[in-house]
């Protein structure tokens, strides 16, 4: 991409409820925009990361043998009436009506309309096990949105259903779903713990999260520095006021007895704030049994089938990246986050020899498949170069007066370093370094 031609509209100040460094940072970097209250537009970059995210979200689902579908956004409020759960949802589901007076809401999740897909169509246990995912829009008109992608209204989520004919098949898939998780997450790049969680009513160990670790993180969770214990403290506290006084007393002054006796390796606890990324659950049989939906056990008797639901928050995690990977200058992406990995910067776009290197390095890298933008504005370099380290391309290979030596500098965002390197060996040094 020519950076004549994108549109990435950066800005110096970020609006003043921005009090996160993602919430900062994405909009300084020209990738997001609010248009509401937790309403926002992707801009070309934003859009390039989520897309990132999504590929590889849904590469690792692929392989673990997930099925792809798109529900419709808007479902009948009919359908949450018959599972019960229209009451519960309360505010956070937005209602709305058609012009015959049709009442419809906007999808927070989709349990209901995925076990309405299934019913009917699978009826056999030869037809399971089945695990069903989408990644699409979710609408929670939640009482607080703030932090920018954190906690929006509309965001993107991808949520997953499986299917199954035994309760131990549903754990398999549970367990094999988790170590999906984990490879998605590691790939991203990411800092990240799975902690028991609150599994209401159902209990056991049926419920996890995925939490990117990070002190804006809104959940307290408790880890073993030695094995890979974690719980987030909801499970262990029982009270709201017993969790709050936690969040506000030193860690020493806790309860320590009763966390200990949750991990039996003897390791060091520690906590640390986390963002919830993911959310995996077992469901039992809650909602087939609601909607009727049943299939065919090998003696032929109908029964509901067991089921598993999977969370992940795609356009949360576009920030959780950042909330892990910034400095006071900007956005660090992580390799497989980066919506370019090189940026071509010509410091001075009327010099002759400096423009007709960059363009070379552009036309050559393009057709190496590397992700490069060529910034080619008719602008000052130090502008460009605050540019570069506020959007955060991991290496910027910077053209200038150098160039007479035959050298050029490649500048490494996370080191916060530049390398010299001599103008043949360019495209060698970077194929090496990304
Ligand atoms: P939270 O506790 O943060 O409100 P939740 O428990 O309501 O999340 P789930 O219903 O488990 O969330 O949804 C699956 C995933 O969707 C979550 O793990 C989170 O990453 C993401 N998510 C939930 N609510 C939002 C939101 N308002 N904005 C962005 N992402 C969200
Ligand atoms: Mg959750």
């Amino acid at each position: 991409m020519r950076r004549s031609r994108a549109f990435i509209p950066t800005t110096k100040e970020a609006p003043s409820d921005a009090t996160l460094p993602s919430h900062q940072f994405l909009i300084r970097g020209g990738f997001i925009n609010q248009q509401g209250a937790g309403l926002y537009n992707f801009m070309p970059l934003g859009k390039i990361v989520l897309e990132k995210i999504r590929a590889i979200v849904k590469e690792e689902l692929d392989k673990a043998g997930c099925c792809e579908v798109q529900l419709s956004f808007v479902t009948p409020l009919s359908l949450w009436e018959r599972s019960g759960r229209s009451e519960a949802m309360g505010k956070e589901m937005l209602r709305i009506s058609d012009r015959h007076e049709n009442s419809f809401v906007l999808s927070p999740t989709n349990e209901e309309a995925m076990v309405e897909l299934v019913k009917n169509r699978v009826t056999s246990y030869k037809d399971l096990p089945l695990n069903l995912y989408q990644i699409n829009t979710k609408f929670r008109d939640e009482a607080r949105p703030r932090y920018g992608l954190m906690r929006g209204r509309e965001f993107l989520m991808k949520d997953g259903y499986s299917f199954h004919a035994s309760t131990e098949d549903m754990v398999r898939e549970f367990d094999l779903m988790e170590a999906t998780y984990k490879k998605i997450f590691t790939r991203l790049g990411l800092d990240f713990r799975v902690v028991a969680a609150d599994s209401g009513a159902i209990g056991g160990e049926g419920s996890k999260e995925f939490h990117v670790l990070a002190d804006s993180g809104e959940d307290t969770l408790v880890v073993c520095e030695a094995c890979e214990y974690g719980a987030n403290i909801e499970t262990i506290f029982e009270s709201e006021e017993e969790v709050d006084a936690l969040n506000e007393k030193s860690y020493e002054s806790l309860q320590e007895e009763k966390i200990a006796e949750k991990c039996s390796c003897g390791g060091k606890l520690s906590f640390k704030k986390g963002i919830e990324v993911g959310h995996i659950f077992q469901l039992g049989d809650k909602y087939s049994s609601a909607l009727e939906a049943h299939f065919n056990d090998e003696n032929g008797k109908p029964r509901p089938f067991e089921m598993a639901t999977f969370g992940i928050g795609v356009s949360r995690l576009v920030a959780s990246v950042i909330e892990q990977n910034h400095d006071e200058s900007g956005c660090i992406w992580t390799k497989a986050t980066a919506p370019y990995m090189v940026n071509i910067l010509i410091s001075n776009i009327k010099d002759e020899a400096q423009n007709s290197l960059g363009e070379a390095l552009y036309a050559e890298l393009q057709s190496q498949h590397v992700e490069v933008m060529l910034d080619d504005r008719k602008e000052r370099f130090g502008f460009k170069m605050k540019d570069a380290e506020l959007i955060g391309f991991p290496y910027t290979i910077v053209i200038g007066k150098e160039l007479e030596n035959g050298q050029v500098q490649i500048f490494d965002r996370r080191a916060k370093e530049n390398i010299s390197v001599n103008k043949d060996e360019i495209i060698e040094k970077i194929m090496e370094l990304i």
